[in-house]
């Protein structure tokens, strides 16, 4: 083994060793998966939903993978609407008292409406799903920001602060199964997470979207409750099945960690192979 792959195999272990980070949505999904495996790679998380209980739920489960050390110094949980500006700042300013500064931002929380159709769906449907999707995302990116900007940069690590914002596959393609909300907020999510990457780069921040293919979390397989509208989508996603939170939690941990260094502006796309593809193998 050489020297170098020595060294990458031991920082392996600690990916996110001493570094802080906020993972919004942590009650379920994508979120709850990433907040377990930051904290099992040295994070100290701050699990946030709008489900105190659920993101509770989070912190006792990473209790259990981390062993029995003293929990608040490596995980909290914290009731968080990020559709509300407050709250977001408030989150900022929580976990930076409890851990003394922040590296991570996932701004992962979202909605799928049940409502959320076609040019008709209604505008209150509309607002929800903006105001969580995208100006949650924004909140969250503004005080993030913000906060990384005040702290001293740790050159050493190449990282003035990491922040991933999830958007979608339906951000870069269109879905004839419609819900236009959801799919205009994800690709503004794409739009203002690039240009934040571009406005921020020279302060050492990263900006990334996540763009996950179809999964098997509650917020889509709620929808998807015949084998007839699960094989509706499938037909489209290359690998032939729909992907797992803990696989969009791998790609998380690496744009969160400092392996990434030079990766910004990117929208990240774990889908299955579903936005490359033409015809799919039969
Ligand atoms: P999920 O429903 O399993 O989890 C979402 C979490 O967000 C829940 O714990 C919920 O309580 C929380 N949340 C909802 N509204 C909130 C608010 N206003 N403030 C704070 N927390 C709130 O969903 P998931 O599949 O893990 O989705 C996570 C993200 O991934 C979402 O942004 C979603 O749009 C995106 N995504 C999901 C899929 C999919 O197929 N599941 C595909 C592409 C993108």
């Amino acid at each position: 083994m050489t020297t170098a792959i020595k060294t990458a195999v031991k920082d392996l272990k600690g990916r996110l060793d001493d570094k802080v980070c906020i993972v919004t949505g942590a009650g379920s999904g994508i979120g709850f998966e990433s907040a377990v495996l930051f904290a099992s790679q040295g994070a100290r998380v701050v699990c946030a939903d709008i489900d105190l209980t659920a993101a509770q739920k989070t912190v006792e489960r990473i209790k259990d993978v981390i062993g029995p050390i003293h929990l608040s110094k490596h995980a909290i949980a914290i009731k968080v609407d990020v559709a509300k500006e407050e709250d977001v700042r408030h989150l900022v300013e929580n976990t930076v008292k409890s851990f003394g500064r922040l590296d991570v931002i996932f701004n992962n929380a979202g909605i799928m409406h049940p409502h959320d159709e076609g040019v008709n769906t209604d505008e209150k449907v509309w607002d929800l799903t903006m105001n969580i999707n995208l100006k949650g995302v924004w909140w969250g990116c503004k005080y993030a920001i913000e906060q990384f900007k005040k702290q001293d940069k740790d050159k050493a690590k190449k990282s003035g602060g990491s922040i991933i914002n999830t958007a979608s596959f339906v951000g870069l393609i269109g879905s004839a199964t419609p819900c236009i909300a959801y799919t205009a907020s994800k690709g503004a999510v794409i739009a203002l997470s690039r240009e934040l990457a571009v406005t921020h780069a020279r302060d050492g921040i990263r900006v990334n979207a996540l763009c996950p293919g179809p999964l098997n979390t509650p917020l889509l397989q709620t929808f998807l409750d015949t084998e007839e509208k699960k094989q509706r989508r499938l037909v489209h996603v290359p690998i032939g099945r729909f992907g797992e939170a803990i696989e969009q939690a791998y790609a998380a941990l690496f744009l969160a960690s400092d392996e990434s260094s030079f990766v910004t502006g990117v929208d990240f796309k774990v889908d299955g192979g579903l936005t490359a593809a033409y015809v799919t193998p039969e």
